[in-house]
């Protein structure tokens, strides 16, 4: 018999990489994937499935998460994570690949009950009624609290090899790292820029202005303070000379200035009326950051800080 083949989802987080181990050992074959955006690096994901040595399919993600942002139908968690819309899609899409390339499942490395929103039991069925892979999609960290895969009715998938993990401790994944030599992953927490708060106010206020329809203003949000000015135009600022840099290549997107002959930051004005209060002020917070040409106090600007 052939062995049975699992396309896991792999972000390079501890999870996903003990969820490639334990289906090796429960006899499958993996290859990993994962979904690239502006909002989370794939780095960590190509690290682990070149540790984990199985190849690595990398899609690009970004439509379909700027579409989720803009309607989520199950809506955001704390920040503009729309989660468990984003999970769907992303298992719906590895599912449609695995059906494309003749893996037999799809497989996560989801723990009933890490996550209160997103994987707790309702959240898990959701998930795989949505993706249209009811029976073709394993969680082998907690199993053997769920029904039964196909994969493991027929006998090619060995259950008694896959796990009984919930809740959100760590201990158990931490002994099991330690068991299947994993050492490098990064924190649980750490990596989507869509749950941090900070960042999400910034989201937003360019969904609600410029809209999401540019990737270059997205990738930008990562890039310098950023400020909505009275008559709706953006200001970026830069934080140092590298994002200086960056601003003053983004012509085709808005109007660069900096501070003259005053050492300090480069800046973007981009949509928005550029009105010339707007104009008059951009130039007003632009002088207060160069080094002695602005005003001694920064509370002027606050109103329109976003982050
Ligand atoms: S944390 Fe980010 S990448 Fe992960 S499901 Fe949520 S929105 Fe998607």
């Amino acid at each position: 018999m052939t062995a049975v083949k699992g396309l896991s989802l792999l972000s390079g987080g501890l999870d996903s990489q003990l969820a490639v181990k334990v289906l090796e050992s429960a006899g499958a074959e993996v290859e990993g994937v994962c979904f690239a955006t502006p909002f989370f690096s794939h780095s960590a994901a190509e690290k682990a499935a070149e540790a984990l040595g199985i190849r690595l399919h990398i899609v690009d993600f970004t439509a379909t998460e700027l579409a989720l942002i803009e309607n989520p139908p199950h809506g955001f968690g704390k920040a503009m994570n729309p989660c468990i819309d984003c999970h769907a899609s992303m298992i719906r899409c590895a599912g449609e690949m695995a059906a494309r390339l003749g893996f037999d499942f799809v497989a996560t490395g989801e723990v009933l009950g890490q996550r209160p929103m997103s994987q707790n039991r309702q959240a898990l069925e959701i998930v795989e009624r949505e993706a249209a892979l009811q029976g073709r999609l394993v969680r082998p960290l907690s199993a053997l609290l769920l029904e039964p895969s196909i994969p493991e009715r027929e006998g090619r998938l060995d259950r008694s090899k896959l796990l009984s993990l919930q809740g959100r401790r760590r201990d158990a994944q931490i002994a099991l790292a330690a068991q299947f030599g994993i050492t490098e992953y990064p924190s649980p927490a750490g990596g989507c820029k869509l749950t941090e708060a900070a960042y999400g106010r910034k989201l937003k206020d360019l969904r609600d202005h410029e809209g999401l329809g540019s990737r270059r203003l997205v990738e930008l949000l990562a890039v310098g303070r950023h400020f909505r000015l009275p008559d709706g135009t953006g200001l970026i600022v830069g934080r140092d000379q590298r994002e200086n840099e960056i601003l003053a290549c983004e012509t085709a997107l808005g109007e660069f200035f900096d501070s003259g002959n005053l050492p300090g930051p480069g800046a973007l004005l981009v949509g928005g009326a550029r009105s010339a209060d707007d104009l008059a002020l951009a130039r007003r917070i632009v002088a207060a950051y160069t080094k002695g040409g602005g005003e001694a106090s920064r509370d002027f600007m606050q109103p329109y800080h976003i982050c």
